[in-house]
């Protein structure tokens, strides 16, 4: 238990040195988990070696060495293998909270990491009531760098590099962080106000600056925390951002001026957020584009940017499929973009095929219509070309390389999360074999899930060869009974973040304007996935990508589920949504 207690000199100078050893391996312990994954990605690496001696991954020609494969399958590494995959899967499966989706991987992480700071709050503090007090503010304090580094966006992101992940896996882990930090500040705060009341100081320490200052950070904490649930971005995502761009600025000085024994992170911090900030600044490109409605459709933008070796933004020509940039019209001053909400888009072309970048956006109700109205403001039918911000590119560049380690792969895209997909599939028949027809290509397949086949007129590549091969392995969906209730369409959009579509029972077959053929209705996803995961080696590797609607997303996780363990599958789910 915690008494108040009046403590000497010398015990005040312990306690000090006790709060900041414990602020600091609070810190330092941070390093574990990333030094762990290094073990597991050196693991992994040896793995991969020690499997490339013995024969790769290629069937064995020779009864003996299948035998043995088999065997080792059967032994305990396939055990381990089997049950580590089964992990994973579980700490991907979703739990909705407070109208926010969190994964049981980032509740299992988040109970984790808040047991082992509240221990460093507890651990010697000697039954000193002010001793756990201070040091719940110090630990949380500690936290703040890491805060700050798991929010940065930029290919350098430091954090990215140490762990491979994508930035909405770091933000999933910002989110938690921030929600750990803020529950130590509220004990902070908590227990400093019980302190106040009991001592009866509460009337002269609420006009002291440090105690002000205390207060008006825990007010921003919560700002921070309550702004960023889901349903809130959803409602309105520049309420979100403009309250956390300028309340994660204000915090800063805030925090530094609450008391000196915490300033070391605070300055940590800033020099975090003044990289990240002058990082996000080169990052930004501006280029002339075009913007142009895509024909037959009312609410889906086209935007190209041309591209060449000599040109200015030649650099492009190295954006990746899968990667996405931040699109807006290039206007005001550029101190004040890095404030202005802009929106994300994938990359939906191969810019250094195409010598064309090609952003496809879903025409929503801000930014997205801010640029329809200005591709819609010049020539009717005519293309208007202005100058653009991009910044960017972000996300993992290592897709197309990362298929090419799998047996088979299935691609399902929904609506406008094609611009995800078009581009890995059109890369990966092109690393599989340059011809169409051939066997490799067969272990491939595509699924586009549209309302209307006008959405699929921006996809078809220039080169009409490609084009056609590009038909091969695809299968298009057009979902559309018929208008949509106006008010229906704006409420699925909103929650899915790229649209939804109405589905129907699956029907007949039409030609579309660019080529491929069209299916009436709704595809039967728990098929697709049955068929590229049945009639493969047990220890053959399937690799399932959705972009589409949430609800599209869930069904493919949920029929891939019954595969878990018996294949070696992996799933990834790109959100376009929040
Ligand atoms: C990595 C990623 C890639 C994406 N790629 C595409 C794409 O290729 N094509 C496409 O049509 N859409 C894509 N989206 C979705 C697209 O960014 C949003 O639809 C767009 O930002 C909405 O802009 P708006 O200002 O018109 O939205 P609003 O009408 O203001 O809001 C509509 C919805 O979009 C959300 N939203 C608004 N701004 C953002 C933002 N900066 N980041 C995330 N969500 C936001 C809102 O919370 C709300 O739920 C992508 C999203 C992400 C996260």
């Amino acid at each position: 238990m915690w008494h108040f207690l009046d403590l000497s000199q010398d015990q005040k100078l312990e306690r000090r040195r006790l709060l900041d050893l414990y602020g600091s391996l609070a810190q330092v312990s941070a390093l574990i988990p990333l030094a762990i994954l290094q073990i597991y990605f050196f693991i992994g690496w040896l793995q991969r070696r020690w499997a490339r001696r013995s024969g790769g991954d290629d069937v064995p020609s020779s009864p003996q060495l299948k035998k043995q494969r088999s065997d080792a399958l059967n032994g305990s590494v396939a055990r381990s293998k089997e049950t580590w995959r089964k992990v994973s899967w579980w700490m991907g499966d979703t739990i909705d909270i407070w109208g926010s989706r969190v994964t049981k991987g980032e509740i299992v992480a988040g109970v984790v990491w808040t047991a082992w700071l509240l221990f460093l709050s507890c651990v010697q503090t000697q039954g000193d009531y002010l001793h756990l007090t201070k040091r719940f503010g110090i630990v949380g304090a500690s936290q703040l760098p890491l805060q700050y580094l798991l929010a940065f966006k930029s290919p350098f992101s430091p954090i990215h590099h140490l762990t491979g992940c994508s930035w909405p896996t770091l933000n999933a882990a910002h989110q938690v962080l921030g929600r750990v930090s803020t529950l130590l500040f509220y004990l902070h705060a908590g227990f400093y106000l019980n302190f106040f009341i009991q001592a009866h100081v509460l009337a002269k320490r609420i006009k002291d600056w440090d105690v002000i200052l205390g207060l008006v950070g825990t007010i921003a904490f919560t700002a921070v925390g309550t702004t960023a649930l889901s349903w809130i971005r959803k409602l309105s995502y520049r309420v979100f951002y403009t309250t956390h761009v300028t309340l994660a600025s204000i915090l800063l000085p805030v925090l530094y001026f609450h008391v000196h024994h915490i300033r070391i992170y605070i300055l940590e911090t800033l020099v975090v957020y003044a990289v990240h900030l002058v990082l996000r600044i080169l990052n930004e490109h501006k280029v002339e584009g075009s913007l142009t409605m895509v024909s037959g459709t009312a609410n889906l933008l086209e935007i190209n940017i041309p591209i060449s070796a000599k040109s200015k933004s030649k650099s492009i020509m190295q954006w990746q499929p899968g990667q996405h940039v931040y699109a807006s019209l290039a206007n005001g001053p550029v101190y004040t973009r890095p404030l202005k909400s802009r929106s994300p888009f994938t990359i939906a072309s191969l810019p250094s095929e195409d010598g064309n970048l090609k952003l496809v956006a879903r025409v929503l109700n801000g930014n997205t219509a801010a640029l329809a109205k200005a591709a819609t403001e010049g020539a009717t039918g005519k293309s208007t070309s202005m100058p653009l911000i991009l910044e960017g590119p972000y996300g993992l560049s290592t897709h197309s390389n990362t298929l090419l380690g799998y047996n088979r792969v299935l691609f399902i895209a929904g609506g406008v999360g094609a611009t995800f997909i078009v581009p890995l599939y059109r890369t990966l028949l092109k690393d599989l074999s340059p011809s169409p027809g051939s066997r490799r290509r067969q272990n491939v397949a595509f699924v586009w899930a549209v309302r209307d086949e006008a959405e699929t007129n921006w996809a078809g590549p220039e080169d009409e060869e490609e084009k056609k091969g590009m038909q091969e392995r695809m299968t298009v969906y057009a979902t559309r009974s018929g208008r949509m209730d106006e008010d229906e369409q704006k409420t699925n959009e909103m929650d899915t973040g790229i649209e939804m579509e109405r589905l129907l029972p699956s029907g007949g077959m039409d030609g579309s304007a660019q080529g491929w053929q069209i299916n009436h209705g709704r595809p039967n996803l728990g098929e697709m996935v049955d068929r590229a995961l049945s009639h493969t080696r047990e220890d053959a590797k399937v690799a399932v990508l959705v972009c589409g609607p949430r609800s599209m997303a869930d069904e493919v996780r949920m029929k891939s589920s019954k595969w878990v363990g018996k294949r070696d599958i992996w799933l990834h789910v790109e959100a376009f949504g929040l």
